[in-house]
């Protein structure tokens, strides 16, 4: 039998939420003087439609068979709205009609127009920031705060930085015509539902493309709303056309002959999947996967900072997040301090509502996921890592998973190896630069990485040796759209962000 590790039945330590951490040098378990008033962010800025259809050539149309999904808000289990299933012939339709786009209007006009329509786009983004953030939480369960003050303001940022790019393919590629390859084919994950999408059309409608979008099916939402940015900033007709349909609608997507690119994020079994799908054609792809990584933690380090930067890594977004901090690398001589500071402030991290200002972890995605967390977090109980959670309170309805720290892991345990996507960090320890580089590496994974020393020179080192897209130094989780990310090994390929995000849609041509 799999041990419960939900139930308050399990070998945890007492929970001091309502105490005061012993840091905050109240006395040991002095009661905290004041609580938390509910802030919850109104609802109302959101109007939500009974059903949602496609959006294909421009319009909002019923899929050809009539037949629509629920959309459930994950942290109450109150469906929010059906949603249009697209079909193989839609799909094809949305093809046809981006193709037809891309030949007769997007694809001619000249890149200072193209920029007009992308910085309209980033511009409606920012007003109607609090409409999508609080419309991205309910479908998500991410916190308010996080829709809010990072994929919001992300996802307009991306368009903003590709808009300025638009009408200077010629200095990104100094000596070289960048031509748009033509249609994309774009499958996007559930975890940062707009954010993906902002990183896949902005870059793509920049260089002459046009898209075909298929959003996860639990978090349509975001994306049907952006269909509606499209239409308010006057874009040509399909140019940009949305999807929503299972796996298999995905599959027909990419496979299509009728698409000249191929862009997924998601895991990394569908992602060989696709690959396999599309070997022996000519279609460009980019591939965005799964990740494991390491937050490497030195003796030198200033400790506290780190805390807060290793809860930023693993527990941000529920820790559903594919660079997630989720192996925690720390030098022998520091760990168990560490580990108290860090036991400390998962007292005080709150869950629940994601729709408070004050939560800091949110509903996990879908009840599928949150059996996935369950099943893994229950296997490192049994494969004897000792396991830690804070005895906060769960809502009675919704899919929350408590904040859960493993220590006594070992490099074989299927929580140090596999990928949890969720609120889940594994401690690992070593002694010397080269047996955390040993053991930052010895995953299938290689997204991304963080590094914590007071010393320069050894950042540059871990930096060369690190196998990993993204390495971050006494900081994690910080993204720009000016900055490249993507994978090595099973986390993928290709790069997003930056300028390297434009090359990944353009053919390059000699002058
Ligand atoms: P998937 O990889 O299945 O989903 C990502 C996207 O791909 C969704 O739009 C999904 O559609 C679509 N899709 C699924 N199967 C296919 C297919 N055969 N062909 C084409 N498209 C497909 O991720 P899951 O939601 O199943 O999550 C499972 C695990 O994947 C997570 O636990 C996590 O470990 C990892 N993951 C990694 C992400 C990342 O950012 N790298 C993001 C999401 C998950 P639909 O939603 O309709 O199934």
């Amino acid at each position: 039998m799999m041990p419960d590790v939900t139930s308050d039945s399990t070998k945890l330590r007492p929970w001091s939420g309502d105490r005061a951490p012993a840091s905050w040098g109240l006395g040991d378990g002095q009661a905290i003087p004041w609580e938390y008033a509910p802030a919850p962010e109104g609802r109302d800025v959101v109007t939500l439609k009974d059903r949602y259809g496609l959006f294909i050539n421009g319009r909002e149309v019923p899929s050809s068979d009539g037949a629509v999904f629920p959309t459930v808000n994950p942290a109450t289990e109150e469906k929010l709205a059906d949603v249009s299933r697209a079909t193989p012939t839609d799909v094809d339709r949305a093809i046809r009609a981006a193709r037809r786009a891309q030949r007769k209007s997007w694809g001619t006009l000249p890149g200072r127009e193209r920029a007009k329509y992308l910085f309209r786009i980033a511009r409606i983004l920012q007003e109607r920031s609090r409409e999508f953030a609080v419309l991205e939480t309910m479908d998500s369960g991410k916190p308010i705060k996080e829709s809010r003050d990072v994929d919001i303001p992300l996802a307009a940022a991306h368009f903003w930085y590709y808009a300025g790019w638009a009408d200077k393919l010629e200095y990104a590629f100094p000596g070289r015509v960048a031509k748009p390859l033509g249609v994309a084919a774009q499958v996007i994950p559930w975890n940062f539902p707009l954010l993906m999408l902002s990183w896949k059309i902005a870059p793509a409608l920049a260089a002459g493309n046009t898209v075909v979008l298929k959003p996860a099916s639990t978090t349509p939402l975001s994306a049907l709303l952006f269909a509606d940015v499209c239409r308010q900033a006057d874009l040509p007709p399909g140019v940009v056309n949305i999807v929503p349909g299972p796996a298999e609608i995905g599959m027909h997507l990419v496979s299509s002959p009728g698409v000249d690119k191929v862009a997924f994020t998601g895991s990394t079994g569908v992602g060989k999947l696709i690959h396999r799908a599309i070997a022996g054609t000519d279609k460009a792809i980019t591939l965005e996967l799964g990740g494991k990584a390491a937050n490497i933690v030195f003796e030198d380090a200033a400790l506290d900072q780190a805390v807060e930067g290793i809860v930023n890594g693993i527990y941000f977004n529920q820790g559903e997040v594919c660079c997630a901090g989720s192996r925690l690398l720390a030098q022998e001589s520091i760990v168990e301090p560490l580990i108290e500071k860090l036991k400390d402030r998962l007292s005080t991290i709150r869950v629940g509502d994601p729709l408070d200002k004050n939560t800091d972890v949110g509903a996990i995605n879908s009840r599928q996921q949150l059996e996935k967390i369950t099943e893994l977090v229950a296997a490192g109980v049994a494969e004897g890592a000792e396991l830690y959670q804070p005895n906060c309170e769960l809502p009675d309805r919704g899919y929350f998973f408590r904040p859960t720290l493993f220590t006594n892991v070992a490099q074989s345990h299927r929580i140090a190896q596999e990928e949890i996507f969720g609120p889940v960090l594994s401690v690992l320890t070593f002694r010397t630069p080269d047996e955390a580089i040993e053991k930052a590496n010895n995953t299938p994974y290689g997204l991304s990485a963080g590094v914590w020393t007071e010393k320069g020179s050894r950042i540059l080192s871990m930096v060369r040796r690190l196998r990993a897209g993204v390495v971050w130094a006494n900081t994690f989780n910080r993204f720009d759209p000016t900055s490249p990310f993507g994978g090595y090994k099973e986390s993928g390929f290709g790069r997003e962000g930056g300028m390297h995000g434009l090359h990944a849609y353009v053919r390059l041509e000699d002058r």
